[in-house]
């Protein structure tokens, strides 16, 4: 609902513009490119969601291309890892596509190119080349070879694909503006040589691969796209994307798209997510993860989407959050505070509620005779649909060492030996009666006794009381392995920072405690449930200490918790 009152992004303006001037017929094509170097981030999960949620809202359909362009960084693992995660989060594309498909209309386009003119082999360094580059306001300095005879050219680039010329040692480069004030222009790379890595598709087929800004434009068009929706640092980029299409379109078409002379796929940039105490770049994640400082991609403190997962965010909270964020031309920081707030929210309506004592002590309750009882207790409180759970009772309990204090003054509510009169969660109304203490003074059991007539549900149990605690039957609870989750950095934004950005790592972004948890989470163990491949996730408020999922380590000896987020929130609206 809230969607449906919000304006217009800006992309949706173009789309609908387009739509009522007719461009393309009415057809709305959009991709979205990953390269798969390494696993999606919440940052792709903004492209994802406007690239599917375009299609998806005008009747388009939305591809799923993979930039596979440069076989030294690329994996298969990746590409599958890709597909799952894009699925989990609920769009659908309409065909996979791979950059590697093209990789010989884009050769014999190169060809066509080095014919034409429009290119040249240049045997200078990387080095040699970017210092002749220039400055925008300084012209570049022409290559040597730039007005290399066409033959030459040809018999070259030809050598470089046969693997007869070392990686490294020769490019081809678009002979277009050495001045033009746009640096994109001057002369940039088309092609280089990768001997040293076999491509994860394409095996050893080929020794010369296109560059990002000869690849890119070139897959939208021959696949028909005609939104072709990325970041801002690609607005400088656009207009060399509009070059490399007109040299075999409109005037000069030369029938590589089905759909005619006229047609363009058009670039369209938007600001990219950036969240505050996090990284938000693959090659600092590969880092994290190689060198152990994380536990994998998936750990749940990357903002990895299968670390969010693993992490208890479920998909309509992710999407419910860029839907917050919205789209614009103005690069940001967003608070993590706010995709906090988002899964806080979410969990709040469904996680049912249970109790778990972190830091356990024992109470006995002295005048309560008998084997115990079963109660009953609402999921969540006051929303009776979700239905309600059994809860064991009997005379042992755990409770939080924090709730008892053997001596407090007035201003305490809890439990203290001669005290006022507490109400147990869902349950009677006790008051402390005393302790008992260790050689070292420290406090092994509590003793209380319990009015029989102030069960909650019943008459009695209206009685108010200043206090209510939580509590665990001994003899029904289990432990559980609970890891609590912090922000992977210590400082707001790492990358700003100087230095190396590992030295910002949080501290205490992990701690791990054992706490005793209800008997209700028996049900949890068993190895995951998969669902896709994908482990499912329960999720579940554990009273007073935040919001929970049950990690995929859980078997059928052993539950683990991951916390999703603390109860508090800090998130200033
Ligand atoms: P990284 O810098 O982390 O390697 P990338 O941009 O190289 O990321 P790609 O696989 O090329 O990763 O990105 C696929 C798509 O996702 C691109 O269209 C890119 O613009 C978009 N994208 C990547 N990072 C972000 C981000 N932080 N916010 C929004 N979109 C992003
Ligand atoms: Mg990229």
């Amino acid at each position: 609902m809230e969607q449906e009152e919000k304006s217009l992004n800006f992309i949706e303006q173009i789309v609908e513009k387009d739509l009522a001037e007719g461009v393309n017929d009415g057809r709305i094509q959009t991709r979205f490119p990953p390269e798969p170097n390494g696993y999606l981030h919440i940052g792709h999960v903004k492209a994802i969601c406007l690239d599917f949620g375009i299609a998806e809202k005008y009747n388009g359909v939305c591809n799923l291309r993979f930039d596979d362009t440069n076989p030294a960084k690329e994996d298969t693992e990746y590409v599958e890892t890709i597909e799952r995660d894009i699925a989990w989060l609920g769009f659908k594309w309409g065909q996979i596509y791979y950059a590697s498909d093209y990789f010989q209309q884009l050769y014999d386009l190169a060809i066509m190119f080095i014919k034409e003119g429009k290119a040249y082999v240049d045997e200078q360094t990387a080095e040699q080349i970017a210092e002749q580059k220039g400055t925008p306001t300084e012209p570049g300095v022409a290559s040597p070879y730039r007005d290399r005879p066409i033959e030459e050219n040809l018999r070259l680039f030809e050598a470089m694909q046969r693997g007869e010329i070392e990686e490294g040692k020769m490019v081809l480069r678009a002979k277009i503006d050495m001045a033009n004030p746009n640096m994109h222009f001057r002369d940039p790379i088309m092609y280089r040589i990768i001997t040293s890595h076999p491509h994860h598709r394409t095996g050893r087929k080929w020794n010369v691969y296109p560059m990002y800004d000869f690849a890119h434009g070139q897959s939208d068009y021959f696949e028909g796209v005609t939104h072709s929706i990325c970041t801002l640092e690609f607005e400088v980029h656009r207009p060399l994307y509009d070059y490399f299409i007109d040299q075999f379109s409109g005037a000069n078409f030369c029938g590589l798209s089905p759909y005619g002379p006229d047609y363009r796929p058009k670039q369209r940039e938007f600001n990219r997510l950036n969240i505050t105490y996090t990284v938000m770049s693959k090659r600092k994640m590969l880092q994290l993860v190689k060198e152990g400082l994380v536990a994998g991609w998936d750990d749940p403190r990357m903002p990895t989407v299968c670390g969010l997962r693993r992490r208890g965010y479920t998909p309509s909270s992710i999407r419910t959050f860029m839907d917050r964020i919205g789209y614009t031309k103005v690069e940001g920081m967003i608070d993590q505070g706010l995709l906090e707030h988002t899964i806080r929210e979410d969990l709040k309506e469904t996680a049912p509620r249970v109790c778990a004592i972190f830091d356990p002590v024992k109470l006995i309750i002295t005048n309560y005779e008998g084997e115990g009882e079963t109660l009953t207790a609402e999921n969540i409180d006051g929303i009776e649909a979700l239905g309600t759970r059994e809860v064991r009772f009997g005379r042992e309990l755990w409770i939080e060492r924090g709730d008892f204090l053997e001596e407090a003054d007035n201003k305490f509510y809890r439990l203290s030996p001669g005290g006022r009169e507490v109400r147990l969660k869902n349950s009677y109304i006790i008051q402390a009666t005393g302790c008992e203490k260790d050689a070292a003074g420290n406090i092994t059991t509590v003793y209380a006794t319990y009015d029989p007539n102030s069960k909650s549900g019943t008459e009695g149990g209206n009685r108010k009381t200043k206090a209510t605690i939580n509590w665990v039957e001994c003899n029904s609870a289990l432990d559980a392995e609970v890891r609590l989750y912090d922000r992977l950095f210590a400082v707001e934004n790492p990358s700003a920072e100087e230095g190396d950005f590992r030295d910002l790592l949080n501290p205490d972004s992990l701690k791990v405690v054992t706490a005793k948890v209800e008997g209700a989470l028996r049900s949890e163990l068993h190895a995951p449930i998969l669902e896709n491949g994908i482990p499912r996730e329960n999720h579940y408020q554990l009273l007073k200490q935040g919001y929970f999922v049950v990690d995929q380590d859980t078997n059928a000896e052993k539950l683990v918790l991951n916390r999703t987020c603390s109860l508090k929130d800090n998130y200033l609206k």
